[in-house]
């Protein structure tokens, strides 16, 4: 069997740099992560045994440190943490803080903020938090209800990092045509776009697929959707225990490709384990 694997695999960029943070961080001081900083038992387990915990909200718990993850947090937090004299370690991707920053500016020159994705990701819950009205969160053109808006408002039109650019092109061509004020900024991140158009090509060209990465990460999730509408063999897996020989029988070519939350020593088990099928 032919194995391919996409360059694109595994850690992009921002999720690389949080996890070298966490685990450079001085832990002798009671320290925590806001969430998991990222969607990876492997890694979660690490932190845990360095003595890093990960906590869901601040309130009620003594620490030093709060380290935040990738997705980025709601300017209150940094608020809170403030207050409570406990010290940042910002792992917030870059390219997701210079979202924090254009809605705040924009929302201050007096655009609406109409905010692209998935309203329970932790990413949005931070972009939106970084607004003081609170932004207009559509997950897709349906949910778009003309009603709610005003053909005399500006609107500031930017999306999840990590968010399909089908959906958010439909929306904003929308919202073009239906004649609003609008001023769009391309905010998904091209580390996601290339693992996607890299998905898309090897999907068409193999008779399997198999995409690395957790059920609870969106990037993953995407990316199973893309190879799942081309090639009908696509199998989404945590790790190499959950491969299945059945799976491959008959086999000639398969692709790999994995979520940007997935390690490279679990891409190596995946491929290992596949090379002995
Ligand atoms: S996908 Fe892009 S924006 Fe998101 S953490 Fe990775 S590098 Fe940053």
């Amino acid at each position: 069997m032919e194995i391919l694997l996409a360059k694109s695999a595994g850690f992009c960029f921002g999720v690389k740099r949080a996890v070298d943070m966490a685990f450079k961080t001085d832990s002798t001081k009671k320290t925590y992560t806001l969430g998991h900083i990222i969607h990876n038992e492997t890694v979660t387990h690490q932190l845990h045994e360095k003595g890093i915990e990960s906590i869901e909200h601040m309130d009620h718990v003594p620490m030093d440190q709060l380290i935040i993850r990738a997705h980025g947090v709601p300017e209150e937090v940094y608020q809170e943490a403030y207050e409570k004299s406990v010290h940042v370690i910002d792992a917030t991707c870059p390219y997701v803080t210079k979202i924090h920053k254009l809605v705040s500016r924009h929302e201050k020159e007096g655009f609406n903020i109409i905010l692209i994705g998935d309203a329970n990701h932790p990413e949005i819950i931070g972009i939106n938090g970084w607004t003081k009205k609170g932004c207009i969160i559509l997950k897709n053109k349906s949910e778009l209800d003309f009603s709610q808006l005003s053909q005399d408002a500006r609107y500031f039109i930017v999306s999840q990092t990590t968010y399909k650019k089908a959906v958010v092109d439909e929306i904003v061509e929308a919202l073009e045509q239906a004649g609003y004020n609008i001023k769009f900024m391309n905010t998904i991140c091209s580390a996601t776009s290339e693992r996607q158009n890299e998905a898309r090509e090897m999907a068409s060209q193999v008779e399997a697929m198999v995409v690395i990465g957790s059920r609870h990460s969106s990037n993953t999730q995407k990316l199973y959707e893309i190879c799942g509408s081309l090639c009908p063999k696509t199998y989404c897996i945590d790790d190499a225990s959950m491969l299945k020989e059945e799976d491959f029988e008959g086999i000639e070519k398969v692709g790999v490709t994995a979520g940007a939350s997935t390690p490279a020593d679990v891409i190596d088990e995946v491929l290992t384990k596949l090379q002995q099928i």
